[in-house]
């Protein structure tokens, strides 16, 4: 799932939306909120959360990137082997 933009601590720099190499937040209107307007090509890097200078963009993870898991049985090397 795509960064979630909140709209109150956004100050509508731009920022998040020049660093996406995704182009995920499309084009956007000056001085406006980004819309998040291709969220399927997200790749959850984080570069937006971390560039933008007021912590208003949360990341949502797919499912399947919060799962545990485990190693297939025998892909790990023996001790002493
Ligand atoms: S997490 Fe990365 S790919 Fe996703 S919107 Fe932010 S900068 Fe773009
Ligand atoms: S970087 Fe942050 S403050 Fe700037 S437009 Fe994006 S969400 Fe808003």
């Amino acid at each position: 799932m795509p960064p979630v933009i909140n709209p109150k601590k956004c100050v509508a720099c731009g920022k998040c939306a020049l660093i996406c190499c995704m182009d995920v937040f499309g084009p956007t209107e000056p001085k406006t909120v980004p819309l998040v307007r291709y969220p399927e090509e997200c790749w959850h890097c984080r570069a937006c959360v971390m560039d933008c200078p007021t912590g208003a963009i949360e990341m949502r993870y797919p499912l399947t990137h919060t799962l545990l898991f485990r190693d297939a049985p025998g892909t790990l090397k023996k001790e002493g082997m």
